[in-house]
């Protein structure tokens, strides 16, 4: 991870792993700041959010109708 500022090879200082999504802290010594990186969150994730969300609203859905 480059600095976006100075173009200096920043420092990795944190890494979480959450469920399919790596955050990682960067820190630049030059230029004194942090830079959060969101790693790729694994397209699996998404589609299986976008799924439970669709089936959520159809139960809803079909609740208010009976
Ligand atoms: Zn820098």
């Amino acid at each position: 991870m480059k600095c976006p500022d100075c173009g200096n090879e920043m420092d990795l200082v944190d890494k979480t792993t959450f469920t399919g999504r790596e955050v990682r802290d960067y820190y630049c010594n030059a230029c004194k700041r942090s830079v959060v990186e969101h790693g790729d969150t694994a397209l699996w994730q998404i589609l299986s959010d976008a799924r439970e969300e669709a089936e959520k609203a159809r139960k809803a859905d079909e609740k208010q109708k009976k």
